[in-house]
């Protein structure tokens, strides 16, 4: 939860070949293109901005959601694929560096389904035959904490990350954790589609359990405990929106309370067993869940809670076991619960694997060929442009006292820019990948990462590191680090093009910057100062008003209907939604000072004034196509709203807009209650 994202869901991406955008150069048809003219852009601006494009581009078969970040993430993908089809195949002659060796070492060994079949489930022996000779409760911090080591989820979670209160610091952090379904609600709500979701989720549990061997009766029993131990940690479990607030997730305590909460786990035989440094104290971000935790550990049987540490084993590596396994997993996790139709191709989860566990050795080789310097100079003077609107909107605000202002114009200077790429690369010299072990080479990968983590405790904050990589179509801001990260992947069409006009591209990645920079000043980042410490810089009037404010958008984004008779949840999207119309507003006065300063730019382009292309610029980079079980899954859990309504509800909050449109009064995007926070 420490990060915002522009998208907090990674979108799995498929189609086989390069995406029509990434093909045509040519800005102004791809916009004419995605347009629907039939549709009133006063009624519904997202038809009128995305209609072309949601008719021409139905999902993939693999794609549960088709979206202008999954065509560019394709694309990226393509690159990706050359890269290590390059770096696998160049062994002869030892000439690969280091990292060409790991990167394609890597994606050889993941390509390889047939050593992958050969070996069966044969290659989990090893663990299997640790969980098997668990024989007593008391031994279970060790075997956790094996099971941690190498990435594998169980129980609960524990890693580091920044003390919100003295953020300069990195402490150890321990939260809920152990579930298989995306949310706590799946485990407790009792509407009927989520009880038939249960009943799927028991029989796809059972189907694995028959996959390792076990007889059909045994299987269900065994799946049964699953459901049994993963419904208790539900239960235990906080509330998403909830956990939204960061005092909410705060309670540093020493080890001796945390032990508390748990009588029946040591946590020092754990802490020992995964190598953590020695702690003093540490987050518990859940309190009520180390409790719920210790009531299941004294209630459940160690047959049971073997059960669930063997399927949280092979749930989380099929990619690594035999066919059967993956097409297994992927019946529930991509076709029942996301509504996908077949399974990706393997090449593409194999870059995915390479992009998740060496990101920085794959993302350097990326961004030497296909990010030149200019893209980056480019964008940082986009960033100054935002900031600098920013500043004046800030400054204007007509419900902010002016020693407020001077706080957040204070927050605002402070803020530091990251762009394309990390100045330090991840040195991954003691990661071992070998050919022709793709369990090892995911297993030591997840170990090294966790091992990583766990050396940051007690240490100052490195606010240089990336959290994502240099080829991810995302963007996000570290209210902890106070600082803006754009990695190499989303500067490009139609984010940003070189030959599209300003208005267009002021739009895009304008607003996204421009959404960036608002979240340190959504309603989590407000609560942060300059340095990344959670400490309340507002006076108790401003702060009064600026709630106000936000509780307009949780009014209006409430509204919004995602699917069937499920809402967009309007305290779950807000700091996402404020950032949005946040970053429009700034993107748009960006537009309009540069257009004062320039004599040189086009009065219309296709017909379009650069007032109507700033709002078809934004309008286009949220075009999408989804399932219907795609747009349930993310309506509950998603921090960001459907794209459509990413669009027309922050279009409706405009005057600039109903202006350059023309739109009247009593119209759909004309909003009788315009929500305002900066
Ligand atoms: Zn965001």
């Amino acid at each position: 939860m420490r990060i915002s994202r522009l998208l907090a869901f990674a979108l799995p991406l498929i189609l086989s070949t390069l995406s029509a955008i990434a093909q045509d150069n040519n800005a102004s048809h791809s916009v004419a293109a995605a347009l629907d003219k039939s549709a009133d852009p006063c009624v519904d601006f997202y038809q009128f901005a995305c209609g072309g494009w949601m008719k021409n581009n139905p999902i993939p078969s693999d794609q549960s959601i088709w979206s202008r970040f999954g065509e560019l993430a394709e694309s990226n993908r393509e690159k990706l694929r050359g890269i290590l089809e390059n770096a696998a195949h160049a062994t002869v002659g030892g000439k690969r560096d280091p990292n060409e060796q790991k990167i394609g070492d890597y994606y050889a060994s993941c390509m390889d389904e047939a050593a992958i079949e050969k070996k069966g489930i044969a290659v989990l022996k090893p663990e299997f035959d640790r969980i098997n000779a668990f024989k007593d409760k008391s031994a279970l911090p060790d075997l956790i904490a094996h099971l941690h080591s190498q990435g594998i989820n169980a129980l609960f979670n524990f890693g580091s990350g920044a003390d919100f209160k003295n953020a300069g610091q990195v402490i150890g952090q321990a939260d809920q954790g152990g579930l298989s379904l995306p949310d706590r609600d799946y485990y407790t709500k009792d509407d009927p589609k989520s009880v038939e979701l249960r009943k799927q989720y028991v029989e796809h549990v059972t189907s694995m359990f028959k996959l390792l061997g076990d007889p059909a009766d045994k299987a269900a029993a065994e799946a049964n405990a699953v459901m049994n131990v993963e419904t208790a940690l539900a239960k235990g479990s906080g509330d998403r929106v909830e956990r939204r607030e960061p005092e909410r997730v705060y309670h540093k305590m020493p080890v001796t309370e945390w032990q508390g909460l748990t009588p029946s786990f040591s946590f020092t035989r754990y802490l020992t067993g995964l190598g953590a440094p020695t702690l003093s104290s540490l987050n518990v971000a859940e309190p009520n869940f180390f409790k719920a935790l210790d009531a299941e550990l004294k209630n459940v049987s160690l047959d049971d809670l073997k059960t669930y540490l063997r399927w949280q084993l092979v749930s989380g590596q099929t990619d690594s076991l035999p066919k059967a396994f993956q097409d297994q997993h992927f019946n529930f996790y991509g076709k029942t619960l996301q509504g996908a139709k077949e399974i990706r191709p393997r090449w593409k989860r194999c870059v995915a694997a390479v992009d998740g566990d060496l990101g920085e050795a794959l993302g350097k080789v990326f961004v030497e060929k296909y990010y030149p310097p200019e893209a980056r100079a480019r964008t940082l003077t986009m960033v100054k442009q935002l900031e600098e609107a920013l500043r004046r909107d800030i400054g204007d605000l007509p419900w902010m006292s002016e020693v407020t202002k001077k706080q957040a114009l204070i927050k605002l200077d402070a803020i530091q820019n990251k762009i394309g790429y990390p100045s330090k690369w991840r040195d991954y010299t003691t990661l071992k990948i070998e050919r022709g072990d793709a369990l090892g080479n995911s297993l030591r990968s997840n170990a090294f990462e966790v091992h990583r983590q766990l050396m940051k405790i007690g240490k100052p904050l490195d606010k240089q590191e990336w959290q994502m990589t240099p080829p991810t179509v995302n963007a996000y801001y570290e209210p902890t680090e106070n600082n803006i990260n754009f990695p190499a992947g989303i500067l490009q069409p139609p984010f940003y093009d070189f030959k599209a006009d300003d208005a267009l591209n002021f739009g895009g990645m304008g607003a996204v910057i421009g959404h960036e920079l608002t979240h340190g000043f959504d309603d989590q980042g407000a609560l942060f100062d300059p340095q990344g410490n959670l400490k309340n810089w507002w006076t108790p009037e401003d702060e009064k008003a600026f709630k106000e404010r936000t509780q307009c958008i949780v009014d209006e984004y409430d509204k919004f209907v995602a699917v069937d008779d499920v809402h967009v949840r309007g305290k779950l999207t807000l700091g996402e939604n404020t950032a949005d119309n946040g970053g429009l507003r700034i993107a748009y006065m960006a537009l309009m000072k540069s257009l004062a300063d320039s004599s040189k730019q086009p009065a219309e382009i296709d017909g379009f004034t650069p007032e109507q292309r700033v709002f078809i610029g934004w309008g286009q980079i949220w075009c999408q196509n989804q399932t219907d079980q795609m747009a349930r899954l993310l309506a509950i859990n998603n921090e960001h709203a459907p794209g459509n309504f990413r669009v027309n509800g922050v279009v409706q909050n405009m005057p600039e807009f109903q202006k350059a449109f023309a739109c009247k009064a009593g119209q759909p995007m004309v909003s009788a209650n315009a929500c305002r926070v900066w």
